[in-house]
């Protein structure tokens, strides 16, 4: 047991099998495909379909206008003056172009999985976890290579991220 291991984030303990899992991929504002960073900012989708990402309003709906006292005085178009349909603010990651940085359906390449492994590391050290990106590429490529496992990328990423984390100050 070496003292890089007791030191690391001694205020917070991570547990390196769950360092992925929660520091990586459940964080909201990362993305799931390139694990990079996803701006604030949402951009719109203007291509959307009705039904999906396009709400539709319905140009002749009106609703009743009452008074204090309840009284009936007229009527008013639904939804705001001259705007007939509105497209749902949709997350989009700059990076890679995910839509709500989701995880790509397909199973990765093993070259795609190791060039992930940068953007992994960053986002742990921005959490003060200190890793070995070595370990980490090293792990991914060995484990993308194994017919056990090469198509359960997750859990790849977990186990590359276990032993960066164990890793860590030694390159
Ligand atoms: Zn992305």
């Amino acid at each position: 047991m070496s003292l890089t291991q007791n030191t690391q984030s001694a205020d917070r303990p991570v547990r390196p099998d769950r360092a992925f899992e929660r520091y990586v991929w459940q964080q909201p504002g990362v993305c799931n495909t390139c694990f990079h960073r996803i701006k604030r900012d949402h951009r719109r989708i203007a291509n959307g379909v009705a039904g999906h990402d396009v709400h539709v309003h319905d140009q002749f709906g009106e609703v009743t206008v009452r008074d204090e006292t309840g009284r009936v005085t007229g009527t008013e178009p639904v939804g705001e003056h001259g705007v007939n349909r509105t497209y749902e603010a949709r997350t989009v990651c700059d990076y890679c172009g995910s839509i709500a940085g989701r995880a790509p359906d397909e199973t990765r390449s093993r070259l795609q999985m190791v060039r992930r492994a940068a953007a992994i590391a960053d986002r742990l050290e921005e959490d003060g976890i200190r890793v070995s990106r070595k370990a980490m590429r090293r792990t991914i490529w060995s484990l993308k290579s194994d017919e056990r496992i090469q198509g359960k990328d997750r859990e790849i990423f977990e186990r590359a991220v276990k032993l960066a984390v164990k890793h860590a100050g030694r390159h």
